[in-house]
């Protein structure tokens, strides 16, 4: 599972008496750690660094009396505990660079990256370092993460890039079916050496035909392809032009096209083995337009596995759609959101501020109407304000002075605004994209602008609601101080019930600890299996992710509140006249509703009601 072995019986002999020597501080701290490692060294002068000692600490675990100081040592030596306090590890993974049919002024054209990217962006590097090979991405991710001590039993796979419905099936297929393999071998087999050896022959004949070579070298990639890069205020070929010459056209001519493709046989073999596997997918995302929606595709999602869609509203108001070249109308939004809910779907939206033919009063207003019309109330949002990028189209529009990013204070004011008024029931899941500073033409420049806005609403004395700022993280709780409330709104298709167990805070919104989303349609679903059923579209209890199995005291996890919840919702199903309560399971949560009375459906698990 790591690269590091213990190279001999005199190092793992300080090691045992390092550990235990930590595993007796109380309150251990940054200190108090040093102070241990520097009485420990590994050899004069050297010491343990955090990833020798966690990946020892794993190998050592369990024997010579360390089993029980485990937790605190590990939380401890967690470097950044915040990406899994949420209690399931996200795992982002890129698509390739493809056409996209959109034509959205504000959106980059960086040909290295899939529509929509940015070079700089983190998650775009270690995609491009990784050929954008799903396997590859996922396995290398899986290590990293895990050599940092953190806990990839859960994982979320979020797939991102472009526009995923414009990919070809068999291409999305083969993706996902690579992620899966990834999960499942992980730990067991690494097939990284076989995929390397296959794109190292594929550079050979790309070569060969002069067709660009794909490179896991950034810097090298930025240069080859420097003179062929599309300015917005130079449009001479557009992305999907330049995509389709030196990546799609290349990759067909050389027979490349047919390596990226997989079958439906093939994916539910890895899925069937996910089921059980040590690294569960209990989530799968997928990046769309509204446009792309239709019955059609979300049951082929489902089948690839998706229980989340993120999908760009970016407005709500036709005349600004238009005016950015959307290619979509807010009929087209409402549809998608209507298709989404009936399947059940949880419904991650993206929503731009500050875009061209937009200001201040009609963003508050557009944000209003989010939440406020029921054919909206996505369950998580992004915002991002629109930035100003060298080679999206809006920089023509910033040059001839039709349109200018907001100031400081107008940022400030749009985003207060929507931050207060997030409802309980939605996660704001990102308030600002992260773009590199150097990308940025003009404009805010602020990655941490989501603090400035949470200080300024502090100030104020006005508090916030959304799920994620009301998270109980990483803090120990009273069971006995938890309680069950409930949100219950309209929705497009009927009602929705979100049931949360939270904890209550003197003076400030209550903690929130689980809590579940219950859907209760009105409307004939499309989907036969759905017929009569209320539906569970998420459960999520929070803490950091606890290994499949495992109990930790006062931590949310295992607590038995998913089971509580669940118990809630079929009362609340059967009182309402359901004859079945339905669950949008992600693959490796199958044998969690299993245990649950919850039996197998075609794209859904079901309990019938008595
Ligand atoms: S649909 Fe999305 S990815 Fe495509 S151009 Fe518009 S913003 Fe960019």
């Amino acid at each position: 599972m790591t690269s590091y072995h213990l190279p001999d019986q005199e190092h793992q002999q300080k090691l045992i008496s390092l550990f235990k020597e930590l595993g007796q501080i109380k309150d251990l701290n940054k200190k108090k750690l040093a102070r241990v490692v520097k009485k420990y060294p590994k050899s004069p002068g050297d010491l343990f660094n955090k990833y020798e000692l966690v990946t020892a600490y794993r190998q050592l675990a369990g024997k010579h009396g360390l089993k029980q100081i485990q937790s605190q040592v590990m939380r401890y030596l967690r470097k950044k505990p915040i990406r899994t306090s949420s209690g399931v590890t996200p795992i982002t993974v890129l698509t390739k660079p493809f056409p996209c049919p959109g034509k959205c002024i504000f959106c980059p054209n960086d040909i290295r990256m899939p529509k929509s990217y940015l070079a700089d962006e983190p998650g775009a590097q270690r995609a491009e370092r990784n050929y954008f090979d799903p396997y590859l991405q996922t396995y290398n991710r899986l290590r990293a993460l895990d050599e940092i001590g953190h806990n990839i039993d859960k994982v979320e796979l979020i797939i991102l890039g472009g526009t995923w419905s414009y990919y070809p099936e068999l291409y999305q297929i083969w993706f996902i079916k690579e992620c899966f393999r990834a999960l499942n071998e992980y730990g067991k087999k690494d097939s990284r050496n076989d995929i390397l050896k296959h794109y190292k022959k594929m550079n050979k004949k790309l070569n060969q035909m002069k067709a660009h070579p794909l490179s896991r070298n950034p810097e090298k990639n930025k240069q080859d392809l420097q003179e062929k890069k599309i300015e917005g205020k130079n449009l001479e070929k557009t992305y999907n032009q330049t995509i389709s010459e030196i990546y799609t056209a290349p990759e067909k001519i050389g027979g490349f096209d047919q390596y990226q493709t997989s079958n439906w046989e093939e994916l539910l073999a890895v899925q069937k083995i996910n089921e059980t596997a040590t690294q569960r997918c209990v989530g799968l995302v997928v990046e769309t337009r509204p446009d792309n929606i239709s019955k059609a595709e979300i049951i082929r999602i489902r089948r690839l596995g998706a229980t989340k869609v993120q999908i760009g509203f970016q407005s709500l108001n036709d005349k600004v759609l238009e005016k950015n070249h959307r290619g979509h109308d807010v009929r087209a939004i409402k549809k998608a959101v209507k298709l989404l809910r009936l399947a059940g779907f949880k419904i991650h939206a993206h929503w731009m501020a500050n875009l061209y033919g937009s200001d201040v009063s009609g963003d508050k207003k557009d944000y209003h109407k989010l939440f406020d019309d029921k054919n909206f109330r996505p369950d998580e949002l992004k915002i991002y304000p629109c930035s100003l990028l060298s080679s999206a189209e809006l920089m023509q529009y910033y040059q001839d002075g039709r349109w200018q990013p907001y100031s400081y204070e107008e940022l400030l004011e749009v985003l207060s605004y929507a931050l207060v008024n997030t409802p309980e029931y939605c996660r704001l899941t990102r308030v600002i994209r992260d773009i590199s500073s150097a990308d940025i033409v003009e404009g805010n420049k602020k990655t941490n602008f989501r603090q400035i806005v949470e200080q300024h609403l502090d100030k104020l004395g006005q508090k916030m609601s959304d799920i994620r700022a009301r998270e109980i993280r990483h803090q120990k709780f009273d069971e006995k101080a938890v309680q069950l409330t409930e949100v219950t709104y309209k929705t497009n298709i009927g009602k929705e019930r979100f049931l949360q167990f939270v904890v209550p805070q003197p003076n400030l919104p209550d903690k929130i600890v689980a809590f579940l989303r219950l859907s209760l349609p009105k409307e004939k679903p499309f989907i036969k299996e759905l017929e009569n059923s209320a539906v569970i579209r998420e459960i999520h209890v929070y803490g950091q992710a606890v290994k499949i199995g495992k109990k930790d005291r006062q931590r949310p996890q295992h607590l038995g509140f998913g089971t509580r919840l669940i118990q809630k919702a079929k009362e609340i199903a059967i009182a309402e006249g359901y004859k079945k309560l339905a669950v949008i399971s992600g693959i490796g949560t199958r044998e969690y509703y299993r245990k649950k009375d919850f039996k197998d459906g075609k794209l859904y698990q079901f309990m019938i009601l008595d």
